[in-house]
């Protein structure tokens, strides 16, 4: 009678090699967990209620899209992807903090994570804005009450209270 050949699990050896992914790719790739509290909020500026829109070019290379809005200053400068300006605005200036025109996230350079624009009460108001820049509406949280930026798009009709 002939040994056939055992058949040997593989699961161990898939569990390792996926935890070596996540090792190398976990921060570039895949959802990494947003913080929701960053101590570099002090430098953003005090108007972020006028910001520039989503397709304003890099202020230095003048690639046209998915740059990065300085939160402390309002300069629109380019990714880490494209030639790093927002990088290079940051190791000179220190401003820490900078929203995504692309995705609208938030990254801290200080903190090297994302931030939770809808948790962080600092930035909620400068994410919503730029949301309605981006997409003409208002973000699908429900809390916005700020009259100053309805744009006559009434949709309830009673409005006594
Ligand atoms: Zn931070
Ligand atoms: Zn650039
Ligand atoms: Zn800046």
């Amino acid at each position: 009678m002939a040994n056939h050949a055992a058949p040997s699990s593989n699961l161990d050896q898939e569990n390792s090699i996926e935890e070596e992914f996540d090792l190398i790719y976990g921060s570039e790739s895949g959802w990494v967990e947003a913080r929701t509290s960053c101590d570099h909020l002090g430098s953003l500026s005090a108007d972020l209620t006028h910001i520039p829109t989503p397709d304003t070019p890099c202020n230095r290379c003048q690639h046209p899209s998915e740059n990065w809005l300085c939160l402390s200053c309002k300069e629109v400068l380019c990714s880490r992807f494209v030639n790093k300006h927002m990088l290079q605005h940051y190791q000179q200036t220190g401003h820490s903090v900078a929203l995504s025109f692309s995705d609208l996230s938030v990254w801290c350079f200080s903190c090297d994570s994302y931030l939770d624009a809808q948790v962080i009460l600092q930035l909620r108001p400068v994410h919503e804005i730029a949301y309605i820049l981006k997409f003409g509406e208002a973000p699908p949280s429900r809390t916005i009450q700020d009259p100053s930026m309805g744009n006559n798009k009434a949709e309830g009709s009673s409005s006594g209270n």
